[in-house]
């Protein structure tokens, strides 16, 4: 069902790139090729599209049959869409946030949105996880679907999920009587009913996914970024209630408690997962759960901290003391062999510096193609769409981004993308 839809998508999207007919194909000569299967690039290929899908991948520039297209990357290297798994389309860093999330009205939210959603689709990112807003994420997947606006390939949670005062609860920093008493429709729930009936309202209300919060956070107007924030019992009446819904759970946490109760219940993967323990990487192995690092939020967020008034006084003690450690945390999460998925939390810093990411990856001692493949071929893998996203083969979604230079050599130049295609359409060139 949900592989039509993409189909229908493209094909609209097509009709708004004003492509003809789906049966015309286009030639991408590529001088490199990193496919995301083979471990080295392949020089001098041809890519075939036909429609929104990669119909064929053939050694040497093919010459085109008559009325085909060619785009000629002789120059480039060519690779899979980028596919981040943690971003926030409804909102990016700005001093003294919290003054908006009460004053923007939505339509002005989903302007701002699709702005967001076409600069992270130009600089390569042809799909992403939105993890958490208002809803407005929701309609703004389905005008991309339509063609309406540019933007990646989303899947949205719609809303986050936490406890009263937990780190996704909304009215975190209000003044008492703005507060009221958000419960699961807001996406705050308390024992596992109240879990279970929050899981079902966000999947009612279009979520591809679930996240919620099993400890603090850093940007929450709350004092603790890390205790946990809640019972295994209602973890499991998340997990198990998403589970029958055909929804995975992408949990937020810090420290390690709040981790483990998480992994045990059943979630996908860990966010930030900053104060992680070797138990729990070995927990997080037994259980098959994804890492989703997000080292550029940990950097940004400690940058910003320190830039006075930039963040609330309960928030800037948390950036400091949180932030710095994710990037460690990530190179032993690694050397543990803990499975991970590219992911950035972008939107807590700009959007469209997303390519950053892989630069502190290797920093941290990635090598640069398990880098690209954690945003590739395992990012397809923790969505579950490894059929149809991740790799450059016959079959796929003709998903593609051209950079100059070798990134295996410099991985920077990733932050550069000269050449973007998602579902056949060309969107940079
Ligand atoms: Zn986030």
């Amino acid at each position: 069902m949900k592989k039509n839809l993409y189909v229908l998508a493209a094909m609209a999207a097509m009709a708004l790139a004003g492509v003809e007919a789906l049966a015309q194909r286009t030639y991408l000569h590529c001088g490199q090729l990193i496919d995301g299967v083979k471990n080295q690039p392949q020089t001098e290929m041809t890519v075939v599209i036909e429609g929104n899908q990669v119909v064929g991948v053939q050694k040497g520039y093919s010459s085109p049959a008559a009325g085909a297209k060619v785009i000629d990357l002789k120059n480039k290297t060519v690779l899979p869409g980028f596919m981040d798994m943690h971003v926030h389309f409804e909102s990016e860093t700005k001093p003294n946030a919290i003054a908006e999330a009460i004053s923007l009205n939505k339509g002005t939210v989903a302007f701002r949105s699709a702005n967001y959603a076409e600069r992270t689709l130009l600089a390569g990112f042809t799909t992403v996880r939105d993890l958490g807003g208002s809803g407005v994420n929701v309609q703004l997947r389905d005008a991309i679907n339509q063609g309406l606006v540019k933007g990646p390939r989303m899947l949205v949670v719609r809303k986050g999920i936490s406890a009263t005062g937990g780190h996704m609860d909304p009215t975190n920093g209000y003044r008492a009587d703005f507060q009221g008493d958000p419960g699961p429709a807001e996406g705050v729930a308390n024992g596992p009913d109240e879990c279970r009936k929050a899981v079902r309202y966000q999947y009612k209300n279009g979520a591809d996914l679930i996240k919620i919060a099993s400890t603090g956070g850093v940007l929450s107007v709350a004092k603790d970024g890390s205790a946990p924030q809640f019972s295994e019992e209602e973890l499991r009446a998340i997990v198990e209630t998403a589970r029958d819904l055909g929804l995975k759970v992408a949990v937020h946490a810090h420290g390690a408690e709040g981790m483990k109760r998480a992994v045990r219940a059943g979630v996908t993967s860990v966010e930030h997962g900053t104060l992680m323990d070797e138990e729990t990487m070995a927990l997080m192995k037994k259980h098959g759960t994804w890492y989703v690092p997000t080292l550029t939020a940990g950097k940004s967020v400690a940058d910003s901290a320190k830039i006075k008034g930039y963040y609330p006084a309960l928030v800037t003690p948390k950036a400091l003391a949180i932030g710095p450690q994710l990037q460690g945390t990530f190179a032993k999460a690694y050397k543990k062999g803990v499975k991970i998925a590219f992911g950035t939390d972008a939107g807590v810093f700009m959007h469209g510096k997303n390519a950053k990411e892989f630069e502190y990856m290797v920093e941290a001692g990635m090598s640069p193609l398990e880098a690209i493949k954690a945003a590739t071929v395992s990012a397809a893998e923790l969505i579950g769409m490894s059929d149809k996203l991740g790799t450059v083969e016959k079959g796929k979604f003709a998903d593609l981004v051209a950079v100059t230079g070798n990134p295996l050599q410099d991985i920077k130049v990733l932050q550069q993308v000269s050449f973007v295609m998602k579902d056949g359409v060309v969107y940079k060139q």
